[in-house]
């Protein structure tokens, strides 16, 4: 998969900072250390590796970490933001003509996708109820027609060409005349491309876009090729004046150097990602789901957003308080289950909550609701003075306990050890869910 090499080493470097109940200086500069260098290794490139750190580090070593009660979160979270900017914030969409028919011209070295990527591109746009055309500009490589024919052919979308003899801007200039006569509301041209950039093609290139006035011109290029797609990206982009790039390849173990570096070094969003050689493999490309994959996050931000909406604020501050100065009794136990009981199932729960299967404490835990369901009985069972102070039970006490709650003793001792590790759990939660969590820290 892509990304993997880069999605594990950070995933680790976060590993040793998550959980953390203070973070020093030394902990971020050690960590921004790692995470430089598994970008350069993932083959970004290296100012926008540099500006990255500093300005991570920046909002790390600010306030926002030093108010929070989960200080690796926080600097988790303005790493995952920082990415997600990096890669343009949100989703890039296609511009639209208010003159149909909309052009895109499709640009970018031979071997990028562009004709294959011209293809997906059509079928997108006909899932979407648009009407768009096929225009093979690619007049030398042999067979790119018919490779262009074959891929409309499957979706049904036309294609337009005047054969391998016609010059691409007569090309251009009657597919857009076809188009409007036709009621085609999308032209999509498909142009030739090189080995290498050279000033013929630009030409060639730049009289197809005078006539043909494209709204989108997007460059194709593979992303398995790292910096070289960047520096290509960029060359385009200075005689063209990309709308946008098409990342391609991305089902391959590209390092991902070239889908985090190409938003910062040309200015040109990335609009699509492809993930495979079939058809209907295009995809918007979304800079925070990809920055929320390389992370391994969760979906961190859905859980905050719930917890702040469903939990009531003063009592749990009062149970992270009790935590904070061990208080934390059986009955603080039932409360805080019944908290966060409100969220939802807890199975969902903690697939949301980033890096769970990295925490020790809930692999040995192993909490389902039937289990819960026990443990408010076995709590039940006990004294008031016993729910205030676990080191009350003694052998008969828990024996008490187990027939009171229909359990077994041993059952009772595994709850009593597990309540000392939930203790450590809830810590976890209460950090993420209490006001100086997410409130005070993640802005
Ligand atoms: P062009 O010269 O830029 O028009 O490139 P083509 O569209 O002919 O694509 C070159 C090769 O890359 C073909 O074998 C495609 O099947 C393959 N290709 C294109 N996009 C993808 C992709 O997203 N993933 C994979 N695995 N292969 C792709």
């Amino acid at each position: 998969m892509a990304f993997e090499g880069l999605a594990s080493r950070l995933q680790s470097v976060f590993g040793k900072l998550r959980g953390k109940g203070k973070v020093t200086e030394d902990d971020v500069n050690e960590a921004m250390r790692e995470v430089r260098l598994a970008l350069l290794e993932a083959d970004v490139n290296f100012k926008v590796v540099k500006e990255f750190i500093a300005n991570v580090k920046e909002k790390a070593l600010g306030q926002e970490v030093a108010k929070s009660f989960t200080p690796g979160m926080v600097v988790i979270d303005i790493v995952n933001k920082e990415l997600t900017a990096l890669m343009g914030g949100s989703n890039a969409r296609l511009e639209r003509s208010n003159r149909p028919p909309t052009v895109i011209m499709m640009v970018g070295l031979q071997g990028a996708g562009k004709t294959t990527t011209s293809g997906k591109l059509a079928r997108l746009l006909q899932k979407q109820n648009h009407k768009p055309l096929l225009v093979a500009a690619d007049v030398y490589r042999p067979a790119a027609i018919k490779q262009l024919q074959v891929l409309g052919g499957q979706i049904n979308v036309p294609v337009f060409t005047l054969g391998d003899n016609a010059n691409p801007v007569d090309i251009a200039a009657q597919a857009l005349q076809h188009a409007k006569e036709n009621g085609f509301d999308t032209v999509i041209i498909d142009t030739a491309g090189r080995l290498h950039i050279d000033e013929a093609l630009m030409d060639e290139l730049k009289n197809i876009r005078d006539i043909a006035k494209p709204t989108e011109t997007l460059l194709v290029v593979d992303a398995m090729t790292g910096q070289d797609a960047v520096n290509v990206a960029q060359s385009f982009n200075e005689q063209l004046t990309l709308t946008g790039v098409v990342l391609t390849k991305l089902d391959g173990d590209t390092r991902g150097g070239a889908a985090i570096s190409v938003k910062a070094v040309t200015g040109c969003p990335i609009k699509f990602a492809a993930m495979g050689e079939k058809i209907d493999a295009l995809e918007p490309f979304h800079p925070e789901r990809m920055a929320s994959r390389i992370l391994g996050m969760g979906d961190m931000l859905s859980l905050i957003e719930k917890a702040q909406a469903s939990i009531d604020a003063e009592k749990a501050k009062d149970l992270e308080r009790k935590m904070r100065n061990a208080e934390f009794t059986f009955d603080d136990f039932l409360e805080q289950m019944e908290q966060v009981r409100k969220l939802g199932p807890l199975d969902q729960l903690l697939d949301m909550l980033p890096g769970a299967g990295q925490l020790k404490e809930m692999k040995n835990l192993k909490v389902d609701e039937k289990q819960m369901a026990r443990m408010e009985a076995i709590v039940k069972s006990m004294t008031k003075e016993e729910r205030a102070n676990p080191d009350l039970l003694n052998v008969s006490r828990k024996k008490r306990i187990a027939l009171g709650s229909g359990n077994s003793v041993q059952e009772v001792n595994r709850f009593v050890k597990q309540f000392e590790d939930m203790r450590k759990m809830m810590k976890q939660f209460s950090s993420m869910m209490g006001p100086k969590g997410p409130k005070g820290g993640l802005k």
